[in-house]
């Protein structure tokens, strides 16, 4: 999917004249990892009042999708947060009409997060920066420790807030045998909180193997 801009007015805050803007509307991250840098320092839609030179955002709706990460984020604009269930239901249409025709062939099984603003999603995307460099050291110290590493499906391992690599249990495993390889990888003095997790829930009676891809 490609990423999409939008012609639309711009509303300075100190109550200049508004004036026309470009924006981004729709970002592809996958494809375009500059738009996905610009989210992250927050100069996504960032624009300049012709009259005044501030600098601000434009304020308005946008949706943020990195398919290999499966991370689907409908951002809205701040001044619509009073709308907020209006919006939670008309998203839901719109993810079923985006899952169905522009995005079919990604079967996606996975719903969308919402947020107000680019600064939210400024840090939802910084929160996944830490995830991932969490993630890379337990498959590295994994590797080191002589298991082979698995990657889990991204969606489920953020929502249960797991390491998005895990070590591989030999053979044809159950859920306590990756707790047990989690553990002897914790035990090599690896300091993983996310792992630490999937240890536990992995030791819990009853617990089912995690999907991977
Ligand atoms: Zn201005």
């Amino acid at each position: 999917m490609k990423s999409i801009k939008n012609q639309g007015a711009a509303c300075c805050p100190h109550h200049c004249e508004p004036f026309d803007v470009e924006y981004w509307s729709l970002v592809s991250a996958n494809q375009d990892p500059d738009l996905k840098a610009a989210a992250l320092g927050g100069e996504l839609n960032l624009v300049q009042c012709p009259t005044c030179g501030c600098f601000f955002h434009h304020d308005g709706n946008l949706i943020y999708f990195d398919a290999p990460a499966e991370l689907l984020v409908f951002v809205f604009s701040q001044k619509d947060r009073e709308k907020e269930p209006e919006l939670l239901k008309r998203m839901q249409q719109d993810y079923e009409i985006i899952k169905n025709t522009l995005l079919k062939q990604l079967h996606m099984d996975y719903p969308p997060v919402s947020v107000f603003g680019l600064d939210s999603l400024k840090t939802v995307l910084q929160e996944e920066e830490i995830s991932s460099f969490e993630s890379e050291a337990v498959a590295a110290s994994s590797a080191a420790q002589g298991f082979g590493v698995v990657r889990l499906k991204p969606s489920y391992a953020r929502k249960h807030h797991f390491p998005y690599y895990v070590p591989a249990p030999a053979g044809k495993a159950t859920a306590l045998d990756y707790a047990v390889a989690a553990s002897k990888v914790l035990k090599s003095g690896l300091q993983s909180k996310r792992l630490r997790h999937f240890e536990d829930q992995m030791s819990q009676e009853g617990a089912t193997i995690p999907p991977t891809l």
